[in-house]
């Protein structure tokens, strides 16, 4: 259960010496409340605030990593429930299921591998293979792991078996990766965690619904293996989001430790239109790691995108430096286009000009992170101030012309904008930037 600043306080040394770099203890001590610093950063914390601290700040539902090196997956560590409550921390990885009977293993983890495009200025990708012992048989388990592994080296791997034999095969191709193993059982919890903690593996911890789930959880972890992801069994939309909602819950309003890990979802289905939509909806509630059978463009630039979205801070705008932009071999005859700095409108239009092929100027102005609309109904995108940033940005040395297009949200602005910038012309772009290539052709067509 969180605490609060004076509950915190009160285990502290109380000497506000400053060593944390806040002024009081109790200034400290709010931020631990507010998870915005951690008590390693108090050198004279006793051992007993330690203890005390310590296990009332580990977060609620504990971070799993898995993969190494600066490709590794770590999810878990959610605080809130609601995305706008604060912000989601971890985004959930997503999983390519590939049998060890499929004759395209290294195929389909190739595609794993080179799944990795940029949407916003990020990168983004497929992150694991999990690897299923369809077969049942141990070498051609290791063989086909073996083969992932190879095809995609940066990919976190599941390795799918509860066969000891299979897994044993398999996970000396694994050593210093941190795979996930999937999984325990009632029936075989006890070789299952000894197995994950000889090779530093973390593990699906599987029962049919919450009460057997919760009966599992407490007996793993009463044993000190604490590396777990949840699988309740939930295949239906309806089960995941009954069941990972109380899971998230429980862990988050009731403090509940048995159920405070990260959960995997199977979104797996015979149609793939149904498979994406589980997949949606094991993303926005609350799944960890959604596994598909099927990462092909059409299902995961939707699901990358829905992500993506989720799991940006709401309270930081995504926004880019304001700046005026070369695209591509942009000369002094090169049309010039102004828009406002938030991230999507940004590479929104940057992705259009580019597909225009016309070599353009892109001035791109500081309006907080707001969209054209936004920012102009708040005052950030007017006439006065584009004029006081076109004429202090620089980019009259950079052109031969004076003209200036603007977006075809706010046509409004261009009779204030000739008037605010004399000698220039100012041309109504497109309101939608997908229709900037046909506009900007024309333009130069015409030219
Ligand atoms: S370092 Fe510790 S004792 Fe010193 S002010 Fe910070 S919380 Fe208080």
């Amino acid at each position: 259960m969180a605490l609060s600043g004076v509950e915190i306080f009160k285990h502290l040394p109380k000497t506000n010496c400053k060593k944390c770099g806040h002024p009081t203890c109790l200034a400290f001590a709010m931020k631990l409340a507010a998870k915005q610093a951690t008590l390693d950063a108090c050198p004279d914390a006793s051992e007993e605030a330690k203890a005390f601290l310590g296990a009332a700040s580990e977060p609620p539902i504990k971070g799993i990593t898995i993969g190494a090196g600066d490709k590794a997956l770590k999810v878990g560590e959610e605080t809130v429930l609601f995305r706008h409550e604060k912000k989601f921390v971890n985004p959930c990885g997503f999983a390519l299921l590939i049998k060890d009977t499929d004759a395209d293993v290294e195929a389909k983890a190739k595609a794993v591998a080179d799944s990795e495009i940029e949407r916003v200025g990020q990168r983004l990708r497929v992150e694991l293979i999990a690897v299923e012992n369809a077969s049942g048989d141990a070498g051609k388990f290791a063989d086909a792991v073996k083969k992932a592994v190879s095809a995609a080296p940066n990919a976190g791997v599941i390795l799918k078996s509860s066969n000891k034999a299979a897994l044993e095969a398999a996970l000396p191709a694994l050593s210093g990766r941190k795979p996930l193993i999937d999984g325990a059982t009632a029936d075989n919890a006890d070789e299952m965690v000894a197995l994950a903690k000889a090779s530093g593996a973390s593990l699906v911890v599987r029962a049919l619904g919450l009460d057997a789930l919760l009966a599992l959880t407490e007996k793993i972890t009463a044993g000190g293996f604490k590396d777990i992801v949840l699988d309740s069994g939930a295949r239906k939309p309806k089960d995941m989001i009954e069941q990972y909602t109380q899971i998230r819950r429980a862990s988050l309003k009731k403090g509940f430790k048995p159920l405070g890990f990260p959960i995997i979802s199977f979104a797996v289905n015979s149609n793939p239109f149904v498979e994406q939509a589980q997949a949606a909806v094991a993303i926005a509630k609350y799944a960890s790691i959604v596994v598909l059978s099927d990462i092909s463009s059409w299902k995961t630039l939707g699901l990358i995108a829905l992500r993506q979205n989720l799991y940006t801070d709401p309270q930081v705008p995504m926004q880019v430096s304001q700046n005026v932009y070369k695209v591509g071999d942009a000369k002094e005859n090169a049309p010039l286009l102004v828009t406002t700095n938030f991230s999507l409108t940004y590479f929104i239009v940057l992705g259009e000009v580019e597909n225009s092929k016309v070599p353009s100027w892109l001035a791109v102005m500081e309006t907080e992170g707001l969209s054209v609309l936004t920012a102009w109904a708040a005052g950030k995108f007017t006439a006065a101030k584009i004029a006081q940033y076109i004429q202090e940005s620089g980019v009259e040395s950079k052109i031969s012309h004076k003209e200036l297009i603007i977006p075809g949200y706010v046509a409004v602005l261009s009779g204030a904008l000739e008037d605010k910038l004399p000698g220039w012309k100012i041309t109504v772009g497109p309101r939608e930037a997908n229709a900037l290539p046909a506009f900007l052709k024309n333009k130069t067509a015409a030219a």
